[in-house]
């Protein structure tokens, strides 16, 4: 296709219409501008508002955004002024016209359609909130929350109906960030979700530090059962949320949080293909089916970065870079989209959790469709910066990796401090082909205040490095059951008496040399500690002894979450030291 627009239709002055005026539409718009002072520039929005900050919106509930001014990241007049883009507000773009390259317009104030010609047509439609054909769903008093007015309702529930118990089905993190901002608000919430965790992007035990945060601050968490239906009582004044196990959640307001649905009808309609996950398909430079028009952010599907598979992940950097590529191709620059490998983060109260990459579920799910990559997976436990200095906290890590040659393939970490900038760095050494030896070999920035000599993203790949060289390869709880494995807690005899795994020999790590006699020649040796740093020390030693000895990773800290499932059960032998 010739780009050339700028000397297409109108000589020097092409015609570029983006329909829909969010992250993705307004960062092509503001970046299309940059890369011409000819084109003419029109953003459709069928809302109210243009560019405004969504990801904002719970915390505009939770009162923490104060003045709704503040969640409109610019105006029309402000596109106006400074980039002489023309936005219009309330117009929703009816069809698409690609012979004649023409939209249809309505004017949600004046009801007048339209039509408007195009040489380059963006779709930035987004994706709006799942709402399934459940019994009771259009009750009044039952909210999704994508827009300003949106959030406004709720919030007017709170203060002008007196809100006082919520449900909030789903466990993803619009639900979890809209929790937190409810009970900020003194409102008591259960939150409901189909999966048997919360934060569906992670595995489920590292999920288990966040439920057990979601219930020390209150909440009610009510997992692997999903909505069957909603009632409302005969006078109106509260709602009940019916659950298919049978249970019966008595509420004033509920939010559903249950995911989002790309917005592709406008695209379906004209013909444009999409995906079987329902998005606007596009190639890495953004086109749709029709090379004259591009679509970006929530309403495409997008390319696996780590395994290649068509996904959808709505999110706002990946809204705002694809629209900028788009802009870019538009106006005839070379700009190729890499793909989406899934980085997110999201604050729960205190908790942090982040994530990049393929979870291991993500990774046994390709096996069962026959898709199988060979991986391995190590945690740790370090403190977000060094011990001596006052404050340090804890993360939980798990780095996942191909067993092949140490790509790595995932990561996942939460903790109060420092979570996000570990998962930073690993993703963008993901997006870089990178692997566990060159974690190892990551120079990063370190005073006491912030980090270690070793940060942990260093910890954690010398954890996978030397797994992989065979220096300290790990095994996990799960390897426990096997009855050829000799358990060994080289923890001192203080803490095994705390709690320990049953069957398991206690030698503390500073006498294992003197009592290495005592230790099996004709058996795998399971070794563990609180989190795998001593176990580590004592497997290189019996190793380097001749025997056949794991580190069992992560230590007994990851036992409960490892072997209780999503909630922290833990098995009656056995009281792990918390
Ligand atoms: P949107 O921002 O949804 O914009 C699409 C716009 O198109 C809408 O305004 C819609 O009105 C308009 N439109 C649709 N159809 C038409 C039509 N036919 N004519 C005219 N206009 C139309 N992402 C993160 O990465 N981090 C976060 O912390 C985060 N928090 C979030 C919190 C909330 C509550 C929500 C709702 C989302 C959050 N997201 C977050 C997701 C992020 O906001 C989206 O990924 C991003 O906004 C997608 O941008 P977009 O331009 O594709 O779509």
């Amino acid at each position: 296709m010739d780009n050339k627009l700028e000397e297409k239709r109108q000589p020097g002055k092409p015609r570029i219409l983006i329909v829909g005026g969010v992250a993705g539409g307004a960062s092509c718009a503001a970046r299309a501008r940059r890369m011409s002072e000819k084109a003419e520039i029109i953003i459709f929005e069928r809302g109210p508002y243009v560019s405004f900050a969504n990801c904002g919106l719970p915390y505009y509930v939770g009162d923490v955004i104060t003045d709704e001014k503040d969640l409109l990241i610019a105006t029309p007049e402000l596109f106006k002024k400074r980039f002489n883009i023309e936005v219009r507000l309330r117009s929703e773009v009816r069809s698409i016209d690609r012979d004649k390259r023409e939209i249809e317009v309505r004017n949600g104030e004046t009801g007048k359609v339209y039509r408007e010609k195009y040489d380059a047509l963006v779709l930035a439609t987004g994706a709006a909130p799942v709402r399934p054909p459940i019994p009771g769903i259009d009750l009044p008093g039952i909210f999704s929350l994508r827009t300003i007015p949106d959030s406004r309702q709720i919030r007017e529930q709170i203060a002008d109906r007196k809100a006082k118990r919520a449900v909030v089905v789903g466990g993803g993190f619009i639900g979890l960030e809209t929790t937190e901002n409810l009970v900020r608000r003194g409102v008591s919430v259960t939150i409901v979700e189909m999966l048997p965790q919360v934060m569906p992007p992670v595995d489920p035990e590292m999920a288990v530090p966040i439920q057990e945060h979601l219930t020390a601050n209150g909440v009610s968490l009510c997992l692997g059962d999903g909505v069957a239906g909603f009632e409302q009582d005969p006078k109106g004044n509260t709602l009940s949320v019916v659950t298919k196990s049978g249970g019966r959640y008595v509420c004033d307001m509920v939010l559903l949080a249950i995911g989002v649905r790309p917005e592709a009808a406008l695209a379906r309609e004209a013909g444009l293909d999409i995906g079987q996950l329902g998005g606007i398909r596009v190639d890495d430079q953004m086109h749709t089916s029709d090379q004259r028009i591009w679509a970006v952010g929530d309403a495409v599907e997008v390319r696996n970065f780590v395994n290649g598979d068509w996904s959808l992940f709505p999110l706002a950097g990946v809204a705002n870079r694809q629209g900028r590529i788009a802009a870019d191709v538009i106006l005839d620059r070379k700009a190729t989209f890499r793909g989406v490998q899934g980085t997110i983060v999201c604050k729960v109260f205190n908790v942090t959790v982040a994530a990049t990459g393929m979870s291991e579920k993500s990774l046994d799910r390709r096996k069962l469709n026959g898709r199988e990559e060979h991986y391995e997976k190590i945690y740790l436990h370090p403190g977000h910066h060094v011990g001596y200095y006052p404050g340090a906290k804890p993360i939980t890590m798990k780095l996942i990796f191909a067993t092949e040659d140490g790509k790595i393939l995932g990561a996942q970490a939460v903790g109060e401090e420092g979570v996000e900038k570990r998962i930073d760095v690993i993703a963008m050494a993901i997006q870089k082909g990178a692997t566990v030896f060159d974690l190892e070999e990551a120079e990063l920035c370190y005073a006491p205040q912030f980090g270690a000599a070793k940060d942990p993203v260093n910890i954690a790949g010398m954890i996978a490095a030397n797994a992989l060289r065979g220096d300290a390869p790990v095994a996990h709880w799960v390897d426990v059951s096997s009855p050829q494995a000799y358990v060994l807690d080289v923890r001192e005899p203080q803490e095994f008496r705390l709690g320990h795994i049953k069957g398991a020999y206690n030698i503390p790590l500073h006498s294992l040399r003197d009592r290495v006699s005592e230790m099996p020649c004709d058996r795998e040796i399971l070794v563990y500690c609180a989190v795998g740093q001593r176990s580590y020390y004592a497997s290189r030693a019996l190793r380097l002894n001749g025997f056949s000895a794991k580190n069992i990773s992560g230590g007994i800290t990851n036992y409960p979450a490892e072997s209780g499932g999503p909630t922290s059960k833990k098995p009656k032998d056995t009281l792990p030291p918390r």
